[in-house]
């Protein structure tokens, strides 16, 4: 074991049981839950994690009764016909020597249903149901289907049980007048407003004895108008404490808050500090949530006893080998999550079952597995971009014999691009983990290279895999080859040519990036915590309701000036992920950038673009304009290389670049490893 990451591997003792880390991997909605037969598959998913040793897995949400569903027919426990299927699931972590909690979630008005209840009949924003006021006697029958929601639980052989609390699902709603305005016993004063955690969790414990994990997942900054303050959490906090919670996670930003908590520009370990207040103030452990992915930094917060625990979700997806690796200082071998949200969050709010981009693999772990090949192939892939890394790092582990050529002076591609964007540096890391990949699997990686017919030839390759990518789509009006008219790549590798007024042709997920990196406040550089809170007018000391405060945007005049613009009439960004995209929306109008949308493009003058919108000419001074108008597939080297009569193989970008999609490029370059034989 690797003494730098002693404190992860430090065994926690919760009295009558013990966690053999401090590493848990956090609740997450795999969509499997729904789905017939889904209940094994996700068996596999979490036995597999839990063979790679992390310390406790904690379910996604399990509602309590059919109102508290997410969605229709979401996965409740409320019957004991119920229990075999979740005992599938037990036995496969424990099997592996795991520790499982069952999270009872009542999703309260952000149930997406006609059934949805709350404390008060106040719509929530991200669903279009509005909420049936809960009567007194039926609060009182909720908080009995929490009771029996965990002791079914326990009797599907779980160790315990999370409640959740934050997020602004039901209990949360209890506690803020955000959502609470209600008169009675269970509204009013604060002290009436926190009598509903406090009974789940009495009526919780009461159902589950005294030696069973309970976890209560308390809200420590709301980031919602009329939230909690820290006063309050604290208060909160140390009532439950004595109804009888085995241990805290943390909670940040409700789900309606537009404040972004988990996405990648979010500084890692952003809201730390608050689950180390709280430590300060409760005997109970703490565990501390929230976009944490690097192994360095989370044995750092445990050393600093900034929590007892930390909890990960997303670095599960991509990598679950997260916390052997870890304990073997294979630190160089996890395959990190970019915090893209792109195939797991996205998917799940179109009810799809969870995946991960840089990680084809997920949740088909246990049974996808790469076999040996029987006659090894001699393989020359070109292009190493995420497709060619991809398929190089599958077919040699298979026992290919695998070289990659790349034409650029490093491998990457558009995660290389990707990660010249602020707040997406770990796209790096991705590139970083498939390098070193490739050097344990004795790929030969040769950069600045073209792969020509005669060393196709010559070195006797057996097969050649075309990844090569993309150009980008140059639109074709009179102006375009003029010198201040840059492509993206140009743009993003060379800022400093660009000036201070620029347009973007193209609102696209690139034209977006772009934006972000010319606007960014400080250059390419990552986003300090400092800045961040500013930004998003966030008070980490929560000293007003919900943690909210003014924010501080750059003043007018000191970024660069910049215009995205579509010739579509929609929205723009609209292709953006579902998750991620209001949060570049916003930045971008807080930064004073403009959309202009029904665009038609007349032509580019020295001054700038001349456009026209509902038939009315305009024109747009402006120094700089950049093409982001998608891409087209790079194959050029196909005719060359086809005369060799050596199998080519297309894949990735090269293959089909429309909608340009990592996800799909990574998962190609890896079935068509897993298949050539
Ligand atoms: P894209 O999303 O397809 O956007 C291309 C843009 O160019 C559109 O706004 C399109 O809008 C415009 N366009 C297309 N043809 C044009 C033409 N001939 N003349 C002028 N404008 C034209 O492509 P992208 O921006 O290159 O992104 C590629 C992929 O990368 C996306 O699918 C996305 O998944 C991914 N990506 C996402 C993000 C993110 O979510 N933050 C960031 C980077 C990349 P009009 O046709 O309306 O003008
Ligand atoms: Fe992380 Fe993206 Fe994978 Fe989700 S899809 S786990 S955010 S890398």
């Amino acid at each position: 074991m690797n003494m730098k990451y002693d404190s992860i591997f430090a065994p926690l003792d919760l009295g009558f049981t013990s966690l053999p880390n401090r590493i848990v991997m956090g609740s997450m909605h795999t969509g499997l839950e729904e789905r017939r037969g889904g209940m094994k598959s996700l068996a596999s998913f979490y036995e597999q994690r839990a063979k790679e040793g992390v310390g406790l897995i904690v379910t996604g949400g399990v509602a309590p009764n059919i109102a508290g569903w997410l969605g229709p027919f979401g996965i409740t426990l409320n019957r004991r016909a119920k229990v075999p299927k979740h005992r599938i699931v037990t036995e496969a972590v424990h099997r592996q020597g795991g520790k499982i909690c069952m999270q009872i979630l009542h999703a309260g008005r952000y149930g997406f249903h006609p059934f949805v209840v709350a404390p008060s009949a106040i719509k929530s924003p991200i669903s279009k149901f509005r909420p049936f006021r809960m009567p007194g006697w039926y609060v009182k029958k909720t908080i009995r289907d929490f009771g029996r929601a965990a002791r079914l639980a326990k009797e599907a052989g779980y160790d315990g049980v999370e409640i959740m609390g934050s997020e602004g699902y039901l209990i949360n709603q209890f506690i803020v007048r955000h959502t609470n305005r209600r008169e009675d016993e269970w509204g009013g004063s604060y002290a009436n407003r926190m009598r509903f955690p406090m009974e789940v969790v009495k009526e919780v414990r009461r159902q589950v004895g005294e030696e069973f994990i309970v976890i209560y997942r308390i809200s420590l900054i709301d980031l919602v108008p009329d939230g909690s303050t820290w006063e309050e959490v604290v208060l909160l906090a140390k009532e439950l404490e004595k109804c009888g919670v085995t241990m805290f996670n943390s909670g940040i930003g409700w789900h309606e808050s537009r404040v972004p908590t988990i996405a990648s520009m979010v500084p890692q370990g952003a809201f730390v500090g608050l689950s180390a207040r709280l430590k300060k103030q409760v005997k109970v452990p703490v565990i501390a949530s929230n976009r944490m992915n690097d192994p360095d930094f989370v044995a750092q917060v445990l050393e600093d006893g900034q929590a007892d625990v930390v909890s990960m979700a997303r670095p599960f997806l991509a990598d679950p080998a997260f916390v052997s690796k870890t304990k073997q200082g294979q630190i160089h071998n996890i395959n990190p999550c970019i915090a893209c949200n792109q195939s797991c969050l996205d998917r799940i709010f179109r009810r799809q079952v969870v995946g991960c981009l840089v990680n084809p693999l997920t949740g088909t772990e246990m049974w996808d597995i790469p076999k040996a090949v029987r006659a090894p192939l001699k393989i020359a892939v070109v292009g190493g971009g995420p497709a060619g890394l991809s398929f190089a790092v599958t077919a040699a582990q298979r026992g290919h014999q695998v070289s990659l050529f790349e034409r650029a002076p490093s491998v990457g591609g558009q995660f290389l691009l990707a990660s010249a964007i602020p707040g997406k540096d770990t796209y790096q890391k991705s590139i970083d983990y498939f390098e070193n990949r490739l050097k344990a699997l004795g790929v030969g990686v040769e950069c600045n290279t073209s792969l020509t017919p005669e060393r196709a030839k010559e070195e006797g390759f057996e097969r050649i895999v075309l990844a090569t990518g993309v150009k980008p789509r140059i639109p074709d009006f009179p102006g375009v080859d003029a010198p201040h008219v840059l492509d993206y790549i140009t743009a993003i590798r060379h800022p400093e040519r660009i000036g201070l007024r620029v347009a973007i042709i193209g609102a696209g997920g690139i034209g977006y990036d772009v934006a972000e990196l010319l606007t960014h406040p400080g250059g390419d550089t990552p986003t300090s915590l400092r800045s961040f809170f500013r930004f998003w007018g966030i008070d980490p000391e929560v000293q007003m309701s919900g943690g909210l405060v003014e924010p501080i945007h750059p003043p007018a005049g000191t970024l660069r000036q910049v215009y995205l613009l579509q010739r579509s009439k929609g929205k723009p960004g609209a292709k953006l992920g579902k998750t991620t995209g209001w949060i570049h929306r916003l930045t971008l109008r807080k930064r004073g950038v403009k959309t202009l949308t029904g665009v038609v493009y007349h032509r580019i003058t020295p001054e700038g673009l001349e456009y026209s919108q509902e038939e009315e000419k305009h024109f747009l001074p402006v120094d700089s304009i950049i093409i982001c108008a998608g891409q087209l597939p790079e194959t050029s080297l196909f005719a060359t290389l086809e005369p060799t009569g050596i199998p080519i193989y297309i894949i990735g970008g090269a293959k089909d670049a429309s909608g340009l999609d990592a996800e799909r490029a990574i998962r190609q370059g890896f079935r068509l490893a897993m298949e050539m034989d």
